[in-house]
């Protein structure tokens, strides 16, 4: 919707090709990005290393939904928790135009994180058969989630700048892959009270081979695009 939130996840997205360890993530300097990154760089930064240090196995992401349900409603969205068991899904209404669906997964996966880097996680939990495990974000949901909550964000503080709803859903256990099961028809049902504009999710539905997936939200009556 703007170069702000573009510039956001790209800069954020480069630290996963940083080879070897890092005192910090790698992220272009601020100076190079626009005036808003440039104010929240720092912020989002400490919400990525909270998130990779603190990783939660699928279907235990209480700590990380409840960050993620804080997070959206700082941005001024209507938040319902608890979709699917731990999914969070936030509304941000602003004036006619289309409805537009943006979707984070939560959950880590059982690895042992051997990074080396200061924010490295050392959490240890039990998996879903009982065994103890190393857990990591090793699949990048923890950048998933940031740039998720710097689009939020964004939207959020630039309602001058876009009009529409958002519907912000994020899912829990994207790796157990019966996480798929709550980020679809949930997600509507979850958005429907906090829209106040007739609306209906036209289409759901899940993207094979099944790690993903994608739900599409449209208002209906269709509203005019603003210009
Ligand atoms: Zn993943």
């Amino acid at each position: 919707m703007s170069g702000g939130f573009a510039t956001v996840l790209l800069l954020l997205a480069c630290r996963q090709d940083a080879p070897g360890a890092q005192p910090e993530p790698t992220v272009a300097p601020a100076s190079a990005a626009d005036p808003w990154y440039a104010s929240h760089r720092d912020e989002f930064l400490g919400l990525y290393t909270h998130l990779h240090t603190h990783p939660e196995l699928s279907y235990q992401e209480v700590e990380t939904a409840a960050r993620v349900s804080a997070e959206l409603k700082r941005a001024g969205a209507k938040v319902t928790t608890g979709v699917g068991k731990l999914g969070v899904v936030g509304v941000i209404e602003n004036g006619p135009g289309p409805v537009v669906l943006v979707r984070t997964d939560m959950d880590a996966l059982p690895v042992v994180e051997q990074t080396g880097l200061p924010y490295a996680s050392k959490v240890k939990a039990r998996d879903s058969q009982g065994r103890e495990a190393g857990v990591m974000h090793a699949c990048g949901h923890d950048v998933h989630m940031t740039c998720f909550i710097g689009t939020a964000r964004w939207l959020g503080e630039h309602k001058d700048r876009w009009s529409g709803t958002v519907v912000m859903a994020a899912q829990p256990a994207e790796e157990a892959i019966g996480g798929l099961a709550t980020c679809s028809p949930m997600v509507c049902t979850a958005a429907s009270p906090s829209l106040t504009s007739p609306w209906r999710c036209t289409a759901t539905r899940m993207s094979p081979p099944a790690l993903s997936c994608t739900a599409e939200a449209r208002s209906w009556p269709a509203r005019p695009r603003s210009p």
